[in-house]
């Protein structure tokens, strides 16, 4: 049985101990004491993600990440009826604390009751919310399992994800010419001109039910007498579909070529680089069966969504590990209305009691 009153006291503390991208040191220790504490044998790998593990034959993975984006310093986490919140100036963090101590707990009451009836891993990764980059720098030589569970996934254990986009990062690096804006215009070059014009030659939003497109981000210039000589746009975009990443890259390579054509004397420089690849899954896959039977032994129903995102489930695929992403009682990640609820989080980790006593 679940202890929901300890899972929640878990869900404090671990919420509690800041852990925003890149300072993730304290958190790890805390959660390498509790698995040492369940009798596994666990340590950071050289990145500083931590690995864990109980027994000699690993068949499981369970794979969770530490970080949290901002505003997540000083997070006061409070439940309000069957909710957990925070104050409404940062994050919960539930994102994806609530996977951590639905690990924590399902581990903690399958090796109390003597019911963990096989060998597992976990691994919780670093600096996720960041471009997955603690799964991207795990070290994989310490991993036996071929198969994972991540609970990285929005709202209810029950929902899977089904799959997940390609998603593709670019630069266009702009170097104008800089002169002085009042004496002689004439001889500069603006780069945020150029940028513009870059800018509305491209797509933007949601593109089709598959793809989206952004520009994040624009730098350029420092003051406003001078013609701005350096700007950089940076973007990305997704799609579960080749065809449509395909389009979308002839149709960046275009606005770029267009405005060199026009702004012959400046430099423009595109890079583009994919994050992680898409895939989406048949239900077949031995990790999905797993967590299909094991929802059904508590009476849950299986939901199969696709994510417009990518989680350490996308890197551990591509490092030969078979994954599947469920629910972790999150919901509105990333915002400052973040909340889990507390039905849903005690269901989680009933369903990692499951996994783990099958
Ligand atoms: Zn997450």
């Amino acid at each position: 049985m679940i202890n929901k009153s300890r899972l929640i006291e878990t869900m404090f503390e671990l919420i509690r101990i800041d852990s925003p991208s890149g300072e993730e040191q304290q958190i790890a220790g805390v959660l390498i004491d509790k698995l040492k504490g369940f009798g596994f044998n666990a340590g950071l790998d050289d990145y500083g993600n931590v690995i864990g593990r109980i027994g000699e034959y690993p068949e499981i993975l369970l794979s969770a990440h530490m970080d949290t984006v901002e505003p997540g310093r000083n997070i006061e986490p409070r439940v309000d009826g069957d909710l957990l919140v925070s104050n409404d100036d940062t994050i919960l963090g539930g994102d994806c604390k609530a996977g951590v101590a639905s690990i924590l707990e399902g581990l903690q009451v399958a090796i109390e009751t003597g019911r963990l009836n096989r060998s597992v891993e976990v691994a919780f990764t670093r600096q996720e919310e960041i471009g997955l980059v603690g799964a991207k720098n795990l070290d994989y030589s310490k991993i036996l399992a071929k198969e994972a569970i991540v609970f990285d996934g929005e709202g209810p254990a029950s929902r899977i994800t089904s799959s997940s986009p390609t998603h593709v990062r670019f630069d266009i690096d702009i170097t104008g010419r800089a002169a002085h804006a009042g004496a002689a215009p004439e001889n500069g070059i603006s780069a945020i001109r150029i940028a513009s014009e870059i800018i509305t030659r491209l797509p933007q939003g949601r593109l089709d039910k598959d793809t989206t497109f952004n520009i994040g981000v624009i730098k350029g210039g420092s003051v406003t007498n001078a013609v701005p000589e350096k700007t950089i746009v940076k973007g990305e975009f997704r799609s579960h579909s080749a065809e449509a990443l395909d389009n979308i890259k002839l149709s960046i390579d275009n606005a770029v070529n267009q405005v060199r054509d026009k702004f012959n004397e400046a430099k423009i420089d595109l890079l583009t680089e994919t994050q992680f690849d898409a895939y989406s899954i048949t239900g077949e896959e031995p990790p999905v069966s797993r967590v299909i039977r094991s929802l059904a032994s508590i009476g849950a129903e299986p939901v199969m969504a696709p994510s417009g995102g990518g989680t350490d489930g996308n890197i551990l695929r591509q490092h030969g590990i078979e994954s599947v992403v469920v629910g972790m009682a999150d919901h509105n990640a990333h915002t400052v209305r973040e909340y889990v609820s507390l039905t849903e989080l005690v269901e989680v980790a009933n369903l990692c009691e499951a996994i783990l006593t099958e």
